[in-house]
């Protein structure tokens, strides 16, 4: 039987509801342990329990700890998989951190759950059952940390938590999930074409990410620029715009030497310099903003962290984020 390593990390896929109260809170002990035996027949699964967070209380420094943790263990013995639960809300940020760090053959795969252990329509040990038949299936080795959730597998790339309640929440809105979960089988109908592996073992930066609105001006990005930053990301309009207020501090803060990337606030298409106006995307690459397609902005500023922390200085690091 294919060796596939559990490794838990907390979220709502570890919470029971107290239902006189009516709130997720979590629990003693890790409700899926006790539901495993069905997994138990299908592979042989061993299971850790890393850390017990909600996933709004995960940092890049808990996501590097985890990432040095699966290589640590994949090191030990040779899994043929591991699984990852966490908490739904950033767990788009853990995954694609993983694809970033890990160089593994391995299938690394992460899921949650929208409802808690005991609720009506419990989705945890169901997703957890797909995750595991994805890690074991030898056709998602080296296709990079994929989401396994509502018999979907997304690239960790793409996908966003798209609903802050429906258990289809993961979505890649741009190109779709990779492959699928039938009763039978695991489907892959997509290749993810191009990964980057990024050699970095710290997590010191400040990055803050920003999202353009309307009347957005001079006074907010002076705010900003105050704070120590090592880099910035803007979730600017559409192809990449900005109200022109902010265009000279934007100026200002490029000159001091530090990275400022565009995404878009949109999640379907991608940033282009398009527009010459002041603020538009054309105004702002002349002046020095980097533009990242495809990626959203928490994937972008999590990109930005690891080059950086590599230590790459910026024609490097341009080159890799506009590819
Ligand atoms: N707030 C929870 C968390 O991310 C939500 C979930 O797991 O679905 O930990």
């Amino acid at each position: 039987m294919e060796k596939i390593l559990i490794i838990h990390t907390g979220g709502t896929i570890s919470m029971t509801e107290n239902q006189s109260l009516g709130i997720v809170v979590p629990s003693d002990s890790h409700p899926l342990s006790e539901n495993l035996a069905y997994l138990k027949q299908t592979a042989s699964i061993e299971e850790d329990h890393l850390f017990d967070l909600p996933s709004p209380h995960v940092t890049p420094t808990h996501m590097l700890k985890l990432a040095k943790h699966i290589e640590m263990k994949l090191k030990e013995k040779p899994y043929q998989g591991v699984v990852v639960t966490h908490g739904t809300d950033t767990l788009e940020e853990t995954a694609y951190f993983l694809d970033l760090y890990l160089t593994v053959d391995a299938a690394v795969v992460i899921t949650g759950a929208m409802r808690s252990s005991n609720e009506v329509g419990a989705d945890g040990l169901y997703n957890l059952i797909g995750a595991v038949r994805v890690a074991k299936d030898p056709e998602s080795m080296n296709k990079g940390v994929l989401v396994v959730m509502n018999d979907e597998i997304h690239s960790s790339a793409y996908c966003i938590k798209t609903s802050s309640s429906s258990v289809a929440t993961f979505q890649s809105p741009q190109f779709g999930p990779i492959g699928i979960l039938t009763k039978q089988e695991v489907y892959f109908y997509h290749k993810w074409i191009e990964r980057e592996k990024i050699h970095f073992q710290t997590v010191t930066k400040c990055i803050p990410l920003i999202k353009a609105f309307a009347g957005m001006d001079q006074a907010f990005m002076r705010a900003i620029q105050t704070l120590p930053i090592d880099g910035l990301v803007i979730e600017g309009f559409g192809q990449g715009n900005l109200p022109p207020e902010t265009v000279a501090v934007i100026e200002e803060i490029v000159a001091e030497g530090i990275i400022v990337v565009m995404v878009s606030r949109s999640f379907k298409g991608v940033v282009q310099p398009t527009y010459a106006y002041p603020g538009g995307g054309k105004d702002l690459k002349d002046k020095g903003v980097i533009f990242v397609k495809r990626l959203s902005g928490p994937k972008a500023r999590l990109k930005l962290l690891a080059l950086l922390e590599a230590g790459y200085h910026r024609a490097r690091i341009e080159a890799i984020l506009e590819k």
